[in-house]
């Protein structure tokens, strides 16, 4: 199968040196496109800026913002057969950027904030069938009611549920989350067993 992955934090820069960003390292993404590749799956990883280096997949893209991920996306979105959005895209960037680097006051600085795209949402209206599309979603409170209501708002088949305690961690619980309402706990699992763990799911789903 083919897959499209996304991966790492998005930077949504408000002037040329300051951005708003997340704290992802984009391990998961990156477990998930090792299991696919091992797999003999063809891998594009759509990917966000990021420290580690990247997994040997078939076809690596570098983005910066979610308006390029979205792009990026987009793109090749119709070839695929699983998306995987393991992404932690900003929800906000600056509605106007300085183009030049903004100076110190002695005041309060405002700063006006839009949505960006939502690139899963979007790609799940532009299904055709047959595609399985994965999400993932990281909450405080109420895990399983806010995952299960973001599994049927995107129009998903699988959504990944984890909790704060996940990010950057090397074993972490999650919660997977079937269209069919069926719901696999997993408790301190290592990256590379949770991403296992949903490439059996996916093939269950694709099957
Ligand atoms: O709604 P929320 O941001 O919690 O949804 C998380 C899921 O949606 C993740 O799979 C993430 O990759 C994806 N997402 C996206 N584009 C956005 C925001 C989230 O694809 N702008």
């Amino acid at each position: 199968m083919r897959f499209l992955i996304t991966a790492g934090p998005t930077r949504e820069y408000l002037d040329p040196v300051r951005y708003l960003s997340n704290a992802s390292t984009g391990r998961m993404g990156a477990a998930l496109a090792e299991a696919a590749a091992r797999a003999g799956h063809r891998v594009t990883l759509v990917l966000g800026p990021v420290e580690m280096p990247p997994p040997a997949v078939d076809d690596l893209v570098r983005v910066t913002s979610a308006r390029e991920m979205f792009d990026a996306v987009a793109d090749r979105f119709e070839a695929c057969d699983v998306l995987l959005a393991a992404a932690a895209v900003a929800d906000y960037r600056p509605a106007a950027p300085s183009v030049e680097k903004i100076k110190k006051g002695d005041g309060p600085l405002a700063l006006e904030l839009e949505p960006t795209p939502d690139i899963l949402a979007e790609m799940a209206r532009r299904r055709r069938p047959g595609q399985v599309l994965v999400g993932f979603c990281l909450e405080s409170e109420d895990l399983e009611a806010r995952a299960g209501a973001k599994l049927q708002a995107k129009n998903l088949d699988l959504v990944v549920a984890n909790p704060p305690a996940a990010i950057g961690a090397d074993r972490q619980d999650a919660l997977l989350l079937r269209r069919d309402g069926s719901c696999e706990r997993l408790v301190q699992v290592t990256k590379a067993d949770l991403a296992g763990r949903i490439l059996a799911a996916v093939a269950s789903l694709a099957g």
